[in-house]
């Protein structure tokens, strides 16, 4: 048996200088914050939660330059408390929920958000406004245990040095086990995905040469600057 052309190799997120997650799948969670659900033209009362999902090689991990994406001008920065899942599993009770995280780390959902719209106000799917080459940058991963509470802890995003979100992970319409409980009643959940929870007030707009800092009580930061426009 011969393969028609290599395969792509897994991506891999950095925990350590040891250890590596291999990256399977990312979710995504639409709206997780009032403050940004309103900022957003929606109504933050305590639906479901929703979820949209994302390639794995959308991942950039560590410190890097990511370019800026073809066929958007308003290109959004969101930062997120990513967890990233160890233990896989089917219509978990959210008492045993974070039994499958196996740790935490920043991300950002960075989003062609003139895309998102317009597929959201004529009832498309938002795959091209977030699912989108280079758009999921990822810090380190930090294992669950004790010194890290997801439930509690200020979350942060900085353009060129301005603070433009700051919040606190208590703000989390669902925090993370009902997110992993109602992600688990629509897929088996696997090890190595990623779930992105939801950024919290403040999203906006970068150009080539902006740089994110990104931060999360407790988790190393994250600072990614946007490259220029992708061309090949
Ligand atoms: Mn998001």
């Amino acid at each position: 048996m011969t393969l028609a052309f290599a395969p792509q190799p897994p991506v891999l997120a950095p925990v350590d200088n040891d250890v590596q997650f291999p990256v399977r799948r990312l979710f995504c969670v639409g709206r997780n914050y009032a403050a940004h659900a309103r900022e957003m033209g929606r109504d933050p009362d305590r639906e479901p939660p929703f979820f949209f999902s994302a390639w794995a090689e959308t991942v950039v991990t560590g410190d890097a330059t990511i370019a800026y994406p073809q066929k958007t001008s308003n290109y959004h920065y969101e930062v997120e408390l990513v967890v990233a899942i160890g233990k896989g599993g089917r219509n978990i009770p959210g008492e045993k929920a974070m039994d499958h995280v196996y740790g935490y780390a920043v991300g950002l959902d960075m989003t062609r958000r003139d895309l998102q719209l317009e597929a959201r106000e004529q009832g498309r799917p938002w795959d091209t406004g977030k699912n989108v080459e280079q758009s999921k940058p990822l810090g380190l991963i930090r294992p669950a245990g004790p010194g890290f509470d997801p439930g509690h802890g200020k979350i942060k995003l900085s353009v060129n040095d301005s603070v433009r979100q700051d919040a606190d992970l208590a703000d989390l319409i669902w925090p993370v086990a009902d997110v992993i409980a109602y992600l688990s009643g629509l897929y088996r959940i696997e090890p190595g995905d990623l779930i992105y929870t939801g950024t919290p007030a403040g999203v906006g707009a970068v150009v080539p040469g902006d740089v994110m800092t990104a931060s999360i009580d407790g988790l190393a930061p994250l600072t990614v600057a946007v490259g220029a426009p992708v061309e090949d």
